[in-house]
């Protein structure tokens, strides 16, 4: 199957209310054009170099979703482009966010990334660390940053009652924190389910999914 097979029948199976981020990390500009051309223009990286070399060369009509982990003195390289940053798990990187996003006059939507998986690897905070966040008096100063929903991971695991919990937890936090909204902080989107396991995703309540290998074929990190 071609990348835009892969990405029509994907596309021909979800619900109008769920966007699909193309996960193109390690892949060819050629590849991600193949997916551009035929209609793609949510694309998400997890190394800020990457998607900043890739941002210089393609269309500019793309949005840049950055999905990895995000080092602080790393923001200022994606702050005049970057669409949504998946991956907030500190104040201090919203601080930094916020920082550098004044510098291009504009605000920078992000969500934040709750720690749903049972593995120490994986990042993110907890709900109660997000709430906490997001009802400070230092956070409600921040004027360059909104806080749009939240993101996770779910265990790597053929166990799918397992990940189904995840999910669900992730949505009920996401009900829950929704009840907070001010004004750089208002919840709309659920970022959860990869190539294995959208679909659950989807009936668990996300409304942003991160395909990768399923559109793009399998990474080759060597
Ligand atoms: C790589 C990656 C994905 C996509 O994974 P696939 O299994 O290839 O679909 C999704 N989310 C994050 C955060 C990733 O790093």
């Amino acid at each position: 199957m071609t990348i835009k097979e892969n990405l029509n029948e994907i596309k021909s199976q979800l619900p109008e209310h769920v966007s699909l981020v193309a996960v193109s990390k390690t892949k060819p500009i050629s590849d991600l054009m193949e997916a551009y051309n035929a209609g793609q223009r949510i694309f998400g990286e997890n190394k800020i170099q990457e998607m900043v070399d890739k941002w210089g060369t393609m269309p500019k009509d793309i949005q840049w979703h950055m999905i990895g982990h995000v080092q602080r003195n790393k923001v200022k390289y994606m702050a005049e482009f970057v669409n949504l940053i998946h991956g907030v798990d500190s104040f201090k990187l919203l601080k930094e966010i916020d920082k550098q996003a004044k510098k291009y006059n504009r605000a920078i939507d992000c969500l934040l990334q709750i720690k749903i998986a049972k593995e120490d690897s994986k990042f993110g905070i907890s709900a109660e660390d997000a709430k906490m966040i997001i009802s400070s008096d230092e956070f409600s100063e921040l004027e360059n940053i909104k806080i749009v929903g939240l993101m996770g991971m779910a265990t790597f695991t053929d166990d799918m009652q397992q990940v189904e919990s995840e999910f669900k937890y992730l949505k009920s936090a996401f009900t829950d924190l929704s009840k907070l909204n001010s004004e750089n902080c208002e919840l709309q989107t659920v970022s959860m389910g990869m190539s294995g396991d959208y679909q659950l995703a989807i009936d668990c309540g996300s409304n942003m999914i991160r395909v990768g290998s399923s559109i793009f074929g399998a990474r080759n990190y060597n």
